[in-house]
């Protein structure tokens, strides 16, 4: 089988001279392990940090060794009593290779008739449940709320306004592309997107919010939180889920001008991470199961086949390729 390894650490921005293919021999399952033939890698933006030597809440990855991410799959060969040879499952790990040997507690099953498979790495999976735990739990919508999210167009963004519209909010939305607005406007039912890259953020989100904002879901940071905060309302609240336009840069980047508003304005910022939130799954997955079944959320993906793309794929996907998860197909049986 054939994995990406991390060949060099990048300075700002990836480029696949950071990356390399390599065919390596698939070692037998040991006892308590699985053999999975992987049939989607996730690229996620998380993985850019891990990319530098610098502490943080995952270890980096090592230079000269495989890299590692989410991934989904079929059993092959299973020496645990839980799992057996062609049931789908799903990890946080794996990811990067076309096969995967690794313990067998790593994984969960992936219940095919609640979603497709590649589901399991997006809208049912890591990506949906940081939407799900972020929104609901932290920034706590009521109806009737004005909901901003950016990077809509996004894994997360998108799952983000889809639940907001669920749960009764007027939903704003921003993304990198005319496409990316129209999308979010007519395909996933937003009251009002805009493309931050043709007028200034802070300009077209107090046009798009009129009455101001009551939660805003941060995934970029810089000037898209700095104009949401001017904007939030009373007891407003700011999910801090990512800051996406800081991954690539090569110095400290300057804090909001303005987030002494954040005090008159009574405002609650909060950030997290998802690996915290492993207790609101049960939860999750029979809201989304059932949201799904029911067409109230759409599984949206960008999908690249075969693993020599992939470093293309995560480089992409920080410039905005994609529109909803960003995933590579490494089987298709
Ligand atoms: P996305 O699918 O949203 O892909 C990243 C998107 O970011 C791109 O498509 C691009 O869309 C946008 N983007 C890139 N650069 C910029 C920029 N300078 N300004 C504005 N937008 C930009 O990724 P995910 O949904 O996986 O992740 C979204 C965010 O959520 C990230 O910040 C990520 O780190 C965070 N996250 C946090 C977790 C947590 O536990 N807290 C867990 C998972 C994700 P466009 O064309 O619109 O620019």
């Amino acid at each position: 089988g054939r994995e990406i390894h991390l060949k060099s650490r990048p300075h700002g921005e990836p480029t696949p001279a950071n990356f390399e293919t390599v065919t390596v021999s698939v070692p037998e399952p040991a006892e308590g392990q699985l053999l999975v033939r992987n049939h989607f890698m996730s690229v996620d933006p998380y993985m850019r940090g891990r990319m530098n030597d610098a502490k943080s809440y995952v270890p980096p990855f090592k230079l000269g060794e495989v890299m590692d991410g989410g991934s989904v799959g079929q059993v092959i060969r299973s020496r645990s009593p839980d799992f057996k040879e062609g049931d789908f499952v799903v990890a946080g790990t794996g990811g990067w290779r076309e096969y995967a040997v690794a313990p067998a507690k790593h994984y969960q099953k992936a219940d095919p008739s609640v979603g497709p498979l590649s589901a399991y790495l997006g809208v049912l999976g890591m990506p949906g449940l940081t939407a799900y735990v972020g929104l609901l739990d932290i920034g706590k919508p009521k109806a009737g709320e004005t909901v901003f999210v950016s990077a809509a167009a996004g894994a997360v963004g998108s799952v983000v306004g889809q639940l907001a519209r669920i749960q009764g909010c007027r939903v704003v939305g921003s993304a990198g592309s005319d496409a990316k607005a129209k999308y979010l406007r007519e395909e996933l039912k937003f009251d009002a997107a805009l493309n931050y890259k043709t007028a200034p953020i802070a300009e077209s989100l107090a046009k798009a919010c009129p009455d101001g904002i009551d939660v805003y879901f941060d995934n970029v940071g810089g000037d898209h939180l700095e104009a949401a905060i001017g904007l939030m309302k009373n007891h407003g609240r700011i999910v801090l889920c990512g800051a996406i336009s800081q991954y690539n840069a090569t110095a400290p980047t300057p804090g909001p001008r303005n987030l002494g508003l954040a005090v008159g304005r009574r405002l609650t910022l909060q950030g997290y991470i998802v690996i915290d939130h492993a207790n609101r799954q049960p939860d999750f997955l029979r809201d989304m199961g059932r949201w799904l079944r029911e067409g109230k959320v759409s599984d949206v993906s960008t999908v690249v086949d075969s693993l020599e793309k992939a470093p293309g794929a995560f480089i992409g996907m920080l410039r905005g390729d994609n529109t909803g998860k960003m995933l590579v197909r490494l089987a298709k049986d």
